[in-house]
């Protein structure tokens, strides 16, 4: 009998809640016990508290130290630059882990891509330090140090050793920034030098993304800073079947929040048409987590067989399921 855990939810805006509830649903189904503290944020509590990101929502997170989170709009004239970057900045979550994986039955031009972005999650130009210089100029100043590069690296490099991978790829634009990403690229090669046991390469940013629409299945493990991390995520969903299918975690050293890769999609939102695919994934990353691995592997195989029968999927896969029809699928698959 599996311990209950606390565990925060946030619903979010947007296919928020409708991936969110499927996930919530598949976690239950494969028998772990929760006890979800379930609390809203985004634009949806504006009116009432005045900010997308009430004391609430932090101090559940605070409390619980496990969160599973759909996509929060930031709503303009907030006073935020971001609900998502002030939730990683305020819980130092600097690791944000991106696994892109081919499942059987989706349809894309790539066979066997299996790798994982391990994105630095707190500094570069998200650190928000940015200003206009009167009405014709601007700049955005962005930030590497090396504590946060060296943190980032270890990880992926502890990460790498964990799951056995077979090596670690740091990506960067040394070449042209070479204080900030000359810093990132150095801190990188001294972590690597101390786990000789994985091998370890670097790659410009700009070969990277070349590289990876030709031969994804050369990759493995992928750590970077922040904003090539943001931009080659969602193109590396792109090779395996889009955002619908990506999970995602943000992870710090006693806190970690799972979430998709995809905003909150507000072109389908409301319409029961959201695959809850990459919701259910990033729940599949969270049991994992907090050591519930044969439910996780339990879902996780349930999603397998029901991307590979590719009878009842989603829109985005060439479908014509709806959200909830997809869940009962899967449901019905862990049995
Ligand atoms: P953000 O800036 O908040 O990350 P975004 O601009 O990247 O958001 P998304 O909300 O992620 O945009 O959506 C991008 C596109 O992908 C949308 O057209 C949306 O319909 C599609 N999409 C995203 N998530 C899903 C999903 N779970 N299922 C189906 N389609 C999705």
């Amino acid at each position: 009998m599996s311990k209950e855990h606390n565990i925060t939810l946030i619903p979010g805006d947007g296919i928020g809640p409708e991936v969110t509830t499927s996930a919530r649903s598949v976690i239950e189904a494969a028998g772990v016990k929760v006890k979800w503290d379930v609390v809203e944020a985004g634009a949806k509590v504006m009116d009432e508290y005045k900010t997308p990101l009430p004391d609430y929502v932090l101090e559940s997170i605070k409390k619980n130290k496990i969160a599973l989170k759909g996509p929060v709009t930031t709503p303009i004239g907030s006073g935020f630059r971001s609900v998502n970057v002030a939730l990683r900045q305020t819980f130092n979550l600097y690791a944000n882990v991106r696994p892109i994986k081919t499942y059987e039955g989706i349809p894309t031009r790539y066979d066997n891509v299996d790798l994982i972005i391990v994105r630095e999650n707190t500094e570069d130009l998200y650190a928000g330090v940015e200003h206009k210089i009167g009405d014709y100029a601007a700049e955005s100043i962005k930030i590497i140090t090396k504590e946060a590069s060296t943190r980032i690296a270890k990880f992926a490099f502890d990460m790498a050793e964990k799951q056995n991978r077979k090596k670690v790829t740091a990506v960067h634009k040394a070449n042209i920034m070479k204080y900030s990403d000359g810093l990132f690229l150095n801190c990188a090669r001294e972590v690597a030098a101390a786990h000789e046991d994985i091998p370890f390469e670097d790659m410009i940013v700009d070969a990277m993304s070349m590289k990876l629409v030709q031969t994804p299945e050369k990759y493995d493990v992928l750590v970077m800073p922040n904003l090539y991390g943001d931009i080659l995520s969602d193109m590396a969903a792109g090779l395996v079947g889009g955002l619908g299918v990506a999970p995602g975690a943000n992870i710090g050293d006693d806190i970690a929040v799972f979430e998709s890769i995809h905003g909150s999609a507000p072109d389908i939102a409301g319409k029961n048409i959201a695959n809850p695919t990459a919701a259910i994934l990033s729940g599949v990353m969270m049991l994992r987590f907090i050591g519930e691995m044969e439910a996780a592997d339990k879902i996780d195989n349930a999603i397998k067989a029901v991307l590979k029968e590719g009878k009842v999927v989603t829109v985005d896969l060439g479908g014509k399921a709806s959200t909830d029809e997809f869940t009962e699928e899967v449901v019905k698959k862990i049995g």
